[in-house]
């Protein structure tokens, strides 16, 4: 079954682009299931917030959590190398086109598994975010750690071993298999062996810095790009889950072009952390 998720995901994604009002393309999706009772999972209350939801808060008898990474393409990150400070068109546009893409897909997979007599659903705070302390109550890209998608760079995003450049989504099921585990190597170079923090250098804020991440200034430039990004969308419901929470795209991105790890999940290896410079070409 976990094969027939993978294979479901992957199909789904690569019709989806045929679509005519759809511009963007993707990758071929990743997919991990974790382990819904994970000692880890139950930390990210301490991690991220006691509001964080739990897999059994959607699903009384959720076994697993599958999570899924679509890669974006290298064509559309080269339009947000080259748009300057603010995001590409390009880039906005395919942010709001595959977090509406992920919509429906979870609905397929939940439709999958319940004709196969299991139980599936989704976190409503997964379509959110705490608009003050600009947390999500659902962390995707922690949960996809959890299945094994990743490690955790310095720019906050997951590396996989097709890179980081791309998005993440979840469904709570009640599924009846073996759960991946965590990766345990390092993806990041910095984490890794002290170098590269080019993604640090990409920051247009200053929000990135190799000793930790400000979300309110990154916020701030997502902001303005909304400004600009009007006529996408928004895809984050309002916390009450009436309306939109914006009127355009709060996106940047910037932090995940042109960085050595954007497509390539580097070679995992387990080394000592050592000094601090930027020097990784
Ligand atoms: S750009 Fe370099 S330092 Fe930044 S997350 Fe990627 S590998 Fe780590
Ligand atoms: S998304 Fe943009 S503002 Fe936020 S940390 Fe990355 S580069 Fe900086």
């Amino acid at each position: 079954m976990k094969m027939e998720i993978t294979q479901r995901i992957q199909q789904y994604v690569r019709d989806y682009q045929d679509n005519d009002h759809i511009t963007s393309q993707w990758g071929v999706p990743l997919v991990g299931f974790a382990d819904a009772h994970h000692p880890e999972m139950m930390a990210l209350k301490h991690l991220i917030s006691p509001a964080h939801v739990m897999p059994w808060d959607i699903l009384a008898d959720a076994t697993l959590v599958i999570a899924y990474f679509v890669p974006f393409t290298r064509e559309l990150a080269q339009t947000n190398v080259r748009s300057g400070t603010l995001s590409s068109p390009e880039w906005a546009r395919t942010y709001e086109e595959t977090n509406t893409m992920f919509e429906q897909l979870n609905h397929y997979l939940i439709e999958i598994l319940t004709a196969q007599g299991y139980h599936a659903g989704i976190s409503q705070e997964a379509a959110t975010f705490d608009r003050e302390k600009l947390i999500s109550y659902w962390s995707q890209r922690h949960i996809a750690r959890l299945a094994g998608l990743g490690t955790f760079g310095v720019n906050n995003m997951l590396i996989t071993r097709v890179g980081c450049c791309g998005r993440y989504s979840t469904v709570v099921t009640n599924l009846d298999a073996a759960p991946d585990t965590p990766m345990r190597e390092e993806r990041c170079l910095y984490k890794r062996r002290g170098t590269c923090g080019i993604c640090v250098t990409h920051c247009p804020s200053g929000a990135l810095t190799l000793d930790g991440y400000d979300r309110k200034k990154c916020f701030q430039v997502c902001l303005q790009n909304a400004a600009v990004h009007n006529t996408f969308g928004s895809s984050y419901t309002k916390e009450d889950g009436t309306g939109t929470n914006s009127s355009g795209s709060e996106v940047c991105g910037k932090c995940v072009v042109n960085v050595p790890c954007a497509f390539s999940g580097l070679e995992p290896v387990r080394v000592k952390r050592t000094g601090n410079c930027i020097d990784e070409p």
